[in-house]
């Protein structure tokens, strides 16, 4: 049976304000889902509940967990925006309908837009701990996925390792990104999953032993040489075993990662100093050290990386990282919730985060102070983006003011070249006129419409004023070829 306290354990740093609102949530939304069943046949709340878990983990704020509790209680337990606001305020309310509005946002596989997918997605939110409840709700249901009527099963678990995950990684949350793509990937690619599983039978028990020895000669290494360190082994979870696998023509004996040393320590100094040590006494293998620390990755992964020959024929591959760098790169932008002001900053740090993000512009990143970052977790990477939809449900990602000629030209230059009419939201339209977030645009070609000059005006992309400028520079050609006569 579920109970508030098992939220409030996962949970870090809360204070008995927060502890009350978590509270007040969990009976709030118990009450509001009565009597509700999921497709397993379990009470509804059970499915909030897993969700407030998830955020918990992740080391998310009271409020950020009160909305996973409350995330489904306005769409499916008709609670107002009015009783919301009176009970838990608007902060909450806001995440819960922004988590509501994600909702309605389908995946119809069309490999061509699932980045504008991803962008729309970010662009709808505003607030990025709307993002992380969504994605703490999509993992406990795709966790639940077996009960889902089969011809769904697949869209939903493809949606999640086509836009969920990757939106996870790009926001830095190494652990949910790969729980996510792991209880996706038996739904997704059932035979993939099974080919994998059968490639790492018996191999994982193998690697594990290899690694404990070499794990015991290591901590005896670091013992000497009075370095305090935490060593724990990981395995690569199954969907990043299958994607390396693919890479290296489905040879398992190709990936020395499937098991992996972790050392994490105090500081920086200390990384380097274990790296010494451990090149010092094992012989490293040629092109697998790797320095993310000097060099992070774009979704600002740092750690050392590099793999050696443990003596006894095997291979082990070790990452070697500062607390702070383990927890960003599991939790990512949770990761900023739990840190206490006043803690060290080396000055890489602030260039390194969510490259991503800052190439998208206005992302305020202040990692030097938790309460401003948590301020800053409002987005407008997208507030001169707007996202337009074909009938069939793919997204198009233009610039604000575009007209339906931006969109048809985004298409094909060939529907752009003989737009004869346009429907905006299923009503027809002029096809000069300017669209908005969200519509859902058709175009009517027919073989005798052409571009006109006019259309330069209304167009806001290059591809489509390049593609008109074109039609007209041909086309005045034509006609005065045939004004001399020669047209014909
Ligand atoms: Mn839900």
């Amino acid at each position: 049976m579920p109970n508030v306290q098992e939220i409030l354990n996962l949970a870090s740093d809360l204070s008995e304000r927060d502890k009350k609102l978590i509270a007040k949530a969990y009976d709030f939304a118990e009450k509001a889902h009565e009597g509700q069943k999921r497709m397993s046949g379990e009470p509804y709340f059970i499915h909030p509940f897993e969700t407030a878990k998830n955020i918990a983990r992740l080391g998310m704020d009271a409020k950020t967990i009160s909305a996973g509790l409350l995330h489904d209680v306005m769409e499916d337990a008709n609670v107002t925006k009015e009783s919301m606001d009176r009970n838990f305020g608007e902060e909450i309310t806001f995440i819960v309908e922004g988590v509501t509005k994600l909702g309605k946002l389908k995946y119809r596989g069309h490999e061509r837009h699932v980045e504008s997918l991803r962008k729309f997605f970010l662009a709808m939110t505003n607030d990025l701990r709307v993002v992380v409840v969504k994605l703490a709700d999509r993992l406990h249901n795709l966790r639940t996925l077996q009960y889902v009527r089969e011809d769904k099963r697949k869209r939903i678990a493809l949606e999640a390792i086509e836009v969920y995950a990757p939106l996870a990684d790009r926001l830095g949350m190494g652990r949910l990104k790969g729980d996510l793509e792991d209880a996706a990937f038996p739904f997704a690619y059932p035979k993939e999953y099974a080919e994998v599983q059968e490639l790492i039978k018996g191999k994982k028990e193998i690697y594990e032993k290899n690694l404990n020895e070499f794990r015991s000669a290591l901590e005896g290494e670091l013992k000497a040489n009075k370095i305090k360190a935490e060593i724990t082994y990981r395995l690569k979870h199954n969907y990043s075993i299958w994607r390396k696998l693919l890479k290296h023509d489905m040879d398992i004996e190709k990936i020395y990662d499937i098991v992996a040393l972790r050392v994490v320590v105090d500081t920086v100094e200390e990384c380097y100093r274990i790296l010494g040590i451990v090149h010092s006494l094992w012989r490293p293998l040629l092109g697998r050290i790797k320095d993310y620390i000097a060099v992070p990755k774009p979704n600002g992964y740092r750690s050392l990386h590099t793999t050696v020959f443990t003596g006894s024929g095997g291979i082990a591959e070790i990452q070697i990282k500062t607390k702070k760098m383990h927890q960003e790169a599991e939790y990512g932008i949770a990761a900023h919730f739990t840190y206490k002001e006043g803690d060290k900053k080396s000055p890489l740090d602030k260039k390194s985060k969510f490259k991503w993000i800052e190439e998208l512009k206005a992302f305020n990143y202040a990692p030097e102070e938790p309460k401003k970052f948590l301020e800053n977790l409002k987005t407008d990477f997208f507030s001169d983006r707007i996202f337009i939809f074909t009938p069939k449900g793919d997204v198009i990602d233009l610039p604000e003011n575009s007209s339906p000629v931006d969109f048809a030209y985004a298409i094909h230059s060939d529907i752009g070249d003989h737009i004869s009419g346009v429907k905006i939201n299923g009503k027809m339209s002029q096809i000069l006129s300017k669209l908005k977030n969200g519509d859902i645009v058709e175009i009517i070609a027919k073989k005798d419409a052409h571009p006109s000059g006019k259309w330069l005006d209304h167009s806001r992309t290059n591809i489509a004023r390049k593609h008109v400028r074109s039609y007209l520079e041909k086309n005045s050609l034509l006609a005065k070829l045939k004004s001399l006569g020669r047209g014909k």
